[in-house]
């Protein structure tokens, strides 16, 4: 595999950027080596600056439910170009994408658009303490929410305790006001709600967690979270950047058929184009300005060119069968690889829901916490991230990172990634013996 483009554009790019990048995880810093620079993508498949093509599993870390350069989205893309790029005065584009959703999602009645999931999270955040007026918020430890800056805390020691920044900048007032609790632990959360509930404006949960490996959650987690929030006058916050159209139209709230308070949205729902949202029941929504005193504004929200990406991609996603395709296309795929690893005796088992996928090494049948992922089984991950670049498969370069099927990966390419898998796993385990089970 040739690297010198990549290697040569990524030292220039250490001259401009932090780190070389725009976003961290794109360093590779995790996998190791240089990043590589990504020349363009059709289909299911991405080309590198140096010319190498690879069958991509990252599909822009999710919203690329249609792959690379969907001629439908891309067409609406120019259309709308050709009439003007911004105006920041309201357009047919934002009437068109939030009838296409809330037609279709009953789940929320009113929605706002921004320009990323971060602020889409943000706002939400304001919305619950403005609409409750109390200041304090329970996020679950592994929930990732965008770089908010209550959100970017950890847990401190004990059960139930305010949050520790995890990043500096974020000073010790700000992470005073965020609860973080462990995932799936109902326990946790009552002491929690018992000790705080006075103060709790929202809890905030990825219902799919799946920025840190994928943890799914049992339902009646879910549920009793429904419950104990309803009952105490907090809000329930469903992020669901990830998993809003991706694991059917109407996300985690329809697959589990959960109506939370307030759902945010990102990734899918600007067909590759900036677009973040979030949504909720028309009395609540009420209280965002100018109707409301809770203020969000945006100079580039609902930009009629990101709008357009999104309503080609949601009617594609609006056909018939195409999340069932989605998740039987999935789902044959990451059977190859688990029946492969388990004939192995292979510590490595797929993960999946719907069309997202994680590879993890472990012996765990199921892993629903952060504390259940061991950072040591991240070098299995390293390994097999540079032997599947060197087969033409490309992964997130992170081992915290789910991979995502999209509606471009056909049954065919689907079958022959999953063997070059497969015999990426036995390179792995030849190099580190000791994940594979003695029994
Ligand atoms: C990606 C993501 C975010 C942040 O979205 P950005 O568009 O990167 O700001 C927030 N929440 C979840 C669940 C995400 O996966």
């Amino acid at each position: 595999m040739k690297r010198a483009q990549s290697e040569a554009l990524y030292k220039k790019a250490l001259n401009y950027f932090p780190g070389g990048v725009n976003s961290p995880v794109r360093a590779f810093r995790s996998v190791g080596g240089s990043p590589l620079f990504i020349e363009k993508g059709d289909g299911c498949h991405v080309q590198d600056a140096d010319g190498n093509e690879f069958v991509d599993f990252c599909c822009s870390w999710g919203p690329l439910i249609l792959g690379h350069n969907h001629p439908g989205v891309r067409e609406e893309i120019f259309t709308a170009v050709a009439l003007g790029t911004s105006f920041g005065a309201p357009t047919r584009k934002e009437n068109e994408l939030a009838e296409l959703i809330l037609q279709h999602n009953h789940f929320i009645e009113k929605i706002r658009f921004v320009s990323s999931g971060t602020e889409a999270v943000m706002s939400a955040l304001r919305l619950a303490r403005g609409f409750t007026g109390k200041p304090v918020i329970i996020k679950f430890e592994g929930c990732y929410h965008g770089h908010v800056d209550s959100l970017l805390v950890k847990a401190g020691s004990g059960l139930s305790t305010f949050g520790i920044s995890s990043s500096a900048g974020v000073t010790e007032a700000v992470a005073k006001d965020t609860l973080v609790l462990p995932l799936n632990d109902k326990r946790a959360l009552d002491i929690a709600i018992s000790d705080f509930a006075h103060d709790i404006a929202a809890i905030i949960i990825e219902p799919i967690p799946a920025n840190n490996g994928l943890m799914l959650q049992d339902k009646s987690f879910l549920e009793y979270l429904r419950k104990v929030t309803a009952e105490n006058n907090i809000l329930l916050i469903f992020d669901e950047v990830i998993s809003g159209f991706r694991v059917g139209f109407e996300g985690a709230s329809g697959y589990y058929n959960i109506q939370p308070d307030i759902i945010t949205y990102g990734k899918i729902i600007g067909g590759g184009m900036p677009v973040g949202a979030y949504g909720a029941r028309k009395e609540l929504m009420s209280h965002i300005a100018p109707e409301g005193n809770v203020y969000q504004a945006g100079t580039l929200s609902g930009n009629p060119v990101a709008m357009s990406a999104g309503i080609a991609q949601l009617r594609e996603c609006l056909k018939p069968g195409f999340y069932e395709s989605l998740a039987q296309k999935t789902s044959v795929f990451t059977s190859q690889l688990n029946t492969y690893s388990k004939s192995k005796g292979y510590l490595f088992k797929v993960f999946s829901i719907g069309s997202i996928f994680w590879f993890a090494f472990t012996e765990k049948e199921k892993i629903s916490s952060s504390e259940e992922i061991s950072t040591e089984s991240m070098k299995y991950f390293r390994i097999l991230h540079a032997e599947l670049l060197e087969r033409g498969i490309y992964l997130g370069p992170s081992g915290y990172e789910v991979g995502f099927v999209s509606a471009a990966h056909s049954a065919e390419i689907l079958k022959e990634a999953a063997s070059k898998i497969c015999e990426a796993l036995d390179a792995v385990f030849v190099a580190l013996p000791e994940g594979i089970s003695k029994v």
